[in-house]
């Protein structure tokens, strides 16, 4: 069934009264002639960069749009999905007011972007098998909790949450739930994009940083109901993805057979990693992986993570973080770097 939520009682008030930026590009629809152009005071000499870009970037909108089977109203493109985060808490959170709502152990941004916009960040901790903790939510939850973020699968712990765990958060938590797919394409588990139809309190983020292979363009895509993406989109900066990245992601986007076996590399190289790992002497627990890196419990982090240093491995030392006392997370690498890191992990003493 069709959740009913009134989102525009979520909205700032100082958002909700904003005229947006009009840009020079904002102003003129394209019906296909040459025109010459004296709107935007651009330097005229064409270089290939010399004009600002699409601010709506609907050439790549229109192609994720047909992938997802949603329409372009449906995304928001941002410089990396660490600019569409910060957007979200800009929209809807009232600094020294709002609170959100987080799961650690979990990403630490959305605990800075909380610092940086003057928003508490309520936390509720993960389960001991790394699941969210649906009643501590709901009753840590007031009236001033805007966003709750679900982070699946789940950096640092590599798991995705049970499905039933998150639908149940979707039905009952009173704000926006942000379900953070930055890992999704390593899961086989299917996106939270094709349920924004039945819930208008989602907004699923995604990123071209880690299946894709574009960590360096910075491209971060959003996906939430039309009527959210018009918020967001009224306070984007007006050119907030440049030129350069959105013709590389459309080529990258394009061609989903290189990206499906690049995946499927990692895939297989994340499962022969796990092995080894399960075998090494001090390693303790491997954790249960839904992405591109491994969570794994040994005797002692700071000592590991130091010999691997000096062999000239750097890994994540994850032993600060709750839950996760002792713990190193390995990124899967090529074949041949996974076969370097082998032959080094083999000998730690
Ligand atoms: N979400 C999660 C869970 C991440 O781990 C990261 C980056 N490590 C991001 C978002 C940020 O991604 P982007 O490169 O798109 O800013």
């Amino acid at each position: 069934m069709k959740r009913k939520m009134d989102i525009n009682q979520l909205v700032r008030d100082n958002v909700k009264n904003l005229k947006p930026y009009s840009s020079a590009r904002d102003e003129y629809v394209s019906d296909g002639s040459q025109m010459i152009f004296l709107d935007a005071n651009e330097n005229p000499f064409e270089n290939g960069v010399n004009r600002y870009p699409d601010p709506q970037q609907r050439n790549l909108k229109a192609l994720l749009a047909q992938q997802r089977n949603i329409s372009q109203g449906n995304i928001l493109l941002g410089n990396g999905s660490d600019e569409v985060l910060d957007l979200i808490f800009r929209a809807f959170c009232e600094p020294n007011r709002d609170n959100i709502i987080t799961l650690p152990p979990t990403y630490g941004m959305y605990k800075v972007l909380a610092e940086v916009n003057a928003v508490a960040n309520s936390e509720v901790l993960l389960t001991s098998d790394f699941e969210p903790n649906v009643e501590g939510i709901l009753s840590k939850a007031d009236e001033n909790s805007k966003l709750l973020f679900i982070c699946s699968p789940n950096n640092p712990t590599g798991n995705a949450f049970s499905q039933e765990k998150i639908k149940s958060l979707l039905e009952s938590f009173q704000g926006l739930v942000v379900v953070d797919e930055a890992y999704i394409d390593f899961s086989g588990k299917e996106s939270w994009v094709s349920h924004l139809k039945q819930y208008p309190n989602l907004i699923v983020t995604q990123t071209l940083s880690k299946a894709y292979g574009m960590a360096g363009i910075r491209l971060g895509t959003c996906y939430a109901s039309e009527e959210i993406i018009a918020i967001l989109n009224k306070i984007k900066p007006p050119y907030n993805v440049n030129e350069l990245t959105q013709k590389k992601a459309y080529g990258r986007v394009a061609d989903t057979a290189t990206v499906a076996k690049e995946v499927s590399t990692i895939l297989e190289e994340r499962n022969s990693m796990v092995s080894l790992l399960e075998n090494l002497d001090f390693v303790e627990k491997v954790y249960p992986t839904d992405a591109n890196f491994i969570l794994a419990l040994v005797d002692d982090a700071p000592k590991r993570y130091e010999q691997l240093l000096e062999a000239h491995v750097v890994v994540r030392n994850r032993t600060g973080q709750p839950l996760c006392k002792n713990t190193l997370r390995f990124t899967v690498g090529t074949p041949a770097e996974n076969k370097m890191l082998k032959a080094i992990l083999n000998q730690l003493q």
